[in-house]
């Protein structure tokens, strides 16, 4: 698969597995370690989650995935890209430390792949800052960023970075349905090399039914998913993660990777989705 370059070495594929709504329910959990098992057999190899997710319950159900698939051969572990996230609450210098801790013990990993701060809270930006650079220095994570940052937030961040590793990611809400990061945030972080991964690709399944979309896919041969999803990765610095459990839809998903969409779908998926004409607050889900 495709894959992005972080701006602080190594790549990203431009699809990886969400997790929201993993790890809610006990009753769900044989499930979803089986979808996300599959989605490792499959060849998905970026996973997104967070503590948030399931109050902890997602990293667990994330960690004893890979922890079966790491013991039965199916993937080595410097093959996968975990992303977690701190709760902003938990944010401060200290904080981050002691939650990335956490999310270490139920992931069942020696480091997490990408840290980042969900959103921002009250914790001064450049405590959070200090704790993640000093979590690469210890290896217990390789990277950190971000989410839900607009082009201020970003701008005021590249303030607290000093000579430590700089920010590698933000991950912010980008659809067909939500294109506002496109206006400024997204060709600003492309200028710096910084890595947009796009959350909710799919509008949490909305773009699915999406009629104007359906139809466009059909004449594609694809789906009305694969088509939201080729559309977000089609813009350059763009990687997605959509969640799923439904063995076709983690099929569906990966495979639309490889689509290349030419200038006059991308024309009409334009008219289809506009542009926003001018700057839009960061849309939040
Ligand atoms: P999403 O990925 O846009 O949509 C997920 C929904 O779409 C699920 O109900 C899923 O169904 C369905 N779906 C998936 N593939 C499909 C397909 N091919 N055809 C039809 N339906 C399909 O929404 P999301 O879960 O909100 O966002 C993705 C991930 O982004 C999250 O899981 C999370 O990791 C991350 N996220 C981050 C933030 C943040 O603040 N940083 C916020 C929101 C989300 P099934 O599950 O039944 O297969």
């Amino acid at each position: 698969m495709r894959t992005l370059q972080l701006p602080t070495g190594g790549e990203m594929p431009v699809i990886g597995l969400g997790t929201w709504r993993m790890g809610e329910d006990e009753r769900s959990r044989a499930a979803e370690v089986k979808a996300v098992r599959e989605a490792i057999a499959l060849g998905y190899r970026l996973f997104d989650t967070a503590e948030m997710y399931g109050e902890g319950g997602a990293e667990t159900v994330l960690g004893q995935a890979i922890g079966e698939a790491l013991r039965s051969g199916d993937v080595r572990r410097e093959a996968l890209f975990v992303v977690s996230k701190v709760y902003p609450h938990n944010a401060s210098r200290r904080g981050t430390r002691e939650a990335c801790e956490r999310s270490l013990q139920r992931l069942g990993l020696e480091t997490i792949d990408l840290y980042l701060l969900h959103w921002r809270g009250n914790h001064p930006l450049h405590d959070t800052v200090a704790a993640m650079q000093s979590l690469v220095a210890d290896g217990r994570i390789a990277h950190w960023g971000v989410s839900n940052f607009d082009t201020d937030d970003m701008e005021e961040l590249m303030q607290c970075v000093g000579n430590g590793p700089p920010c590698a990611a933000n991950q912010v809400y980008l659809s067909l349905g939500e294109r506002g990061p496109e206006f400024s945030l997204l060709p600003w972080q492309c200028e710096r090399g910084i890595p947009l991964m796009a959350y909710s690709p799919i509008d949490q399944g909305a773009l699915a039914h999406d009629h104007g979309l359906a139809e466009l896919a059909r004449q594609l041969g694809v789906t009305a998913a694969q088509l939201a999803l080729a559309a977000v990765i089609a813009r350059p610095g763009v990687v997605a993660i959509p969640k799923a459990v439904r063995s076709a839809h983690l099929k569906e998903n990966l495979a639309a990777a490889a689509l290349q969409l030419d200038a006059t779908t991308l024309a009409e998926l334009d008219r289809l989705h506009s542009l926003p004409t001018r700057k839009m607050p960061l849309a939040m889900i």
